[in-house]
């Protein structure tokens, strides 16, 4: 059983297990926003509540029009923070521990699983199962859940070879930053996507790009925007990398680096809320859990040392940008995979709770969801056991696999969550909300006219309202465009598929065949 964040019995558990961090170095990290006590017993393991206290670092938040003076008060934010807090506690869990923590090879010590560099094929199905464990804890609601870790950086050590001629520097400070992000257990949000703007206009005369205006002895200083940027509000830290390759990109935009959510001159504008952080778990099971806040992030002259300054006016670095993706892209589509098989749960359920599972088209409409969360899935794990040791040593899922899987689940989604709509029929417009099904003039009469096949009328309205937080909500509506289009959207997807896949095989095959010099 997970203990709640913040529940007195945990408090007092940790009070027992804590010792105040002495050591000054992680006090004084720029990426460490806030220290936290740590256990005696695993250093690196923050629980949900120290997680949560990590997030009171005067970071400057905007939200309907109103600054946010702590994240963690902020209804709508704290649901959210809530569902990652619970995934730290099950770090420590022992039932899940050995499946979300590993022991680091190099020191012995127990670190967070998504902040270990995967050297072998068992590495990639260690992260699949800690993947698999948190899209069924949150249903996958966060693009950018606590396991996305430091993607970018595993990346970089990745191929690093093809950095290190312009940068050798380089690998020595993301081996810094995944040791810090190691000690101290941090999340971290993607800080990619220019803001949009008239595409038309060469990078140079964009206003918003984010450049540097200042280098500096110690560091460079920052300043334009960014955008999506999604749970950096509630998370710690970002990795900021360059937008899809430009060819009119100037060297002052090509930027790698980590920048924590409370750096002084940074200001996160938070798009509007898709849940109230009002919902109960009765009538929006789903909901209730929170959402991932998404914003535009400004920059005014923010400060980066050296040290967290992983790459700069690297154009080698501009021109691989699929490439230093590819372990990110594996992940969301992994996230992906998992969702499609709770897909498969609901539309299994649905059918069930209405009795039209003898009905041979709604068996086909099932079928439909089978064979996507299925084709999805075997990709996934083609691209895990067909995983490819980079010249630097690092093991990453086969590209291939990733982005032929990220491209139908990311086409064919809709159609699957209207495939979950269809079957549901009157159900989800039908639902009633439980204060309503609370009074006694009517709940007797609802018990009575509404049951299912096998399923009490009570139940079967649950049901539903996970359905439609699934597929209705302003939140899943959200969530579906995040899936759309985050880490690039299909048209890309097929590009990378044309460039990038090797068919030589089968082209020597009809060469041959048609007697083709
Ligand atoms: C909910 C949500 C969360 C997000 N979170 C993050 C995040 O955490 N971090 C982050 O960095 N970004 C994030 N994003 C941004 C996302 O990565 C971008 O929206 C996406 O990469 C597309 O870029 P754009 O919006 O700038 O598209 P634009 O460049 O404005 O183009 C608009 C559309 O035109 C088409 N198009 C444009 N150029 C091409 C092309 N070369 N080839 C094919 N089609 C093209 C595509 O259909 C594209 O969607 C998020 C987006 C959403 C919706």
């Amino acid at each position: 059983m997970i203990e709640t964040a913040g529940s007195p019995r945990q408090r007092a558990k940790e009070a027992d297990m804590t010792v105040a961090l002495a050591e000054a170095k992680s006090q004084t990290d720029f990426l460490v926003s806030k220290t936290v006590s740590r256990s005696k017993e695993d250093p690196n393991i923050r629980s949900g509540a120290q997680f949560v206290e990590s997030l009171r670092d005067g970071r400057t938040v905007i939200a309907n029009g109103r600054e946010i003076p702590d994240v963690t008060a902020e209804p709508w934010l704290r649901r959210g923070i809530d569902t990652l807090a619970g995934y730290f506690d099950a770090q420590r869990d022992p039932a899940t521990r050995d499946i979300l923590t590993t022991v680091d090879p190099e020191n012995g010590e127990r670190i967070s699983t998504c902040w270990l560099v995967p050297k072998t094929i068992e590495d990639l199905r260690r992260y699949d199962r800690m993947i698999k464990y948190s899209t069924y804890q949150s249903f996958g609601v966060f693009g950018r859940p606590v396991d996305y870790g430091p993607v970018k950086a595993i990346s970089f050590v990745a191929w690093n070879h093809l950095i290190e001629k312009k940068e050798p520097e380089a690998i020595g400070k993301i081996r810094n930053f995944l040791k810090v992000g190691q000690r101290n257990n941090l999340t971290s949000a993607d800080i990619i996507i220019d803001v949009q703007a008239n595409r038309k206009l060469p990078m140079p005369q964009r206003a918003g790009r984010l450049r540097v205006v200042e280098e500096r002895r110690d560091g460079i200083v920052v300043s334009g925007a960014k955008a999506g940027n999604s749970v950096l509000a509630q998370g710690n830290i970002g990795t900021i990398s360059m937008p899809p390759p430009d060819p009119t990109m100037p060297e002052e935009c090509m930027i790698w680096g980590a920048v924590p959510a409370n750096a002084p001159g940074m200001r996160l504008i938070l798009r509007e809320p898709s849940i109230t952080g009002r919902e109960t778990s009765e009538d929006h099971p789903l909901d209730s859990g929170g959402e991932e806040a998404d914003g535009i992030l400004l920059f005014d002259r923010v400060f980066l040392p050296w040290e967290y300054v992983f790459s700069y006016r690297n154009p080698a670095i501009r021109d691989i940008y699929t490439t230093l993706g590819q372990f990110a892209f594996w992940k969301i589509a992994n996230r992906l995979s998992y969702r499609a098989e709770i897909f498969v749960g609901a539309a299994q359920m649905i059918v069930s709770a209405l009795g039209t599972d003898h009905i041979p088209a709604v068996r086909a409409q099932v079928a439909e969801v089978i064979a996507y969360a299925s084709a999805v899935r075997g990709l996934m794990t083609a691209a895990i056991e067909k995983g490819q040791l980079t010249e630097s040593g690092v093991m990453l899922p086969h590209p291939t696999f990733v982005t032929a899987g990220r491209l139908h689940a990311i086409q064919e989604l809709p159609r699957i969550m209207q495939i979950l709509r269809d079957l549901s029929g009157q159900g989800l417009i039908g639902r009633v909300p439980q204060s309503s099904w609370d009074r006694s003039d009517i709940g007797p009469l609802l018990d009575e006219y509404l049951p299912g096949n096998n399923m009490s009328a009570r139940d079967k309205n649950r049901l539903f309202n996970l359905v439609w937080d699934m597929t209705c909500s302003p939140n899943a509506m959200r969530l579906a465009l995040f899936e759309n289009i985050n880490a690039t959207p299909a048209p890309a997807l097929k590009e990378e598929l044309f460039r990038s896949h090797d068919r030589s095989e089968g082209v020597a095959a009809i060469r041959r065949r048609a007697g083709i010099e």
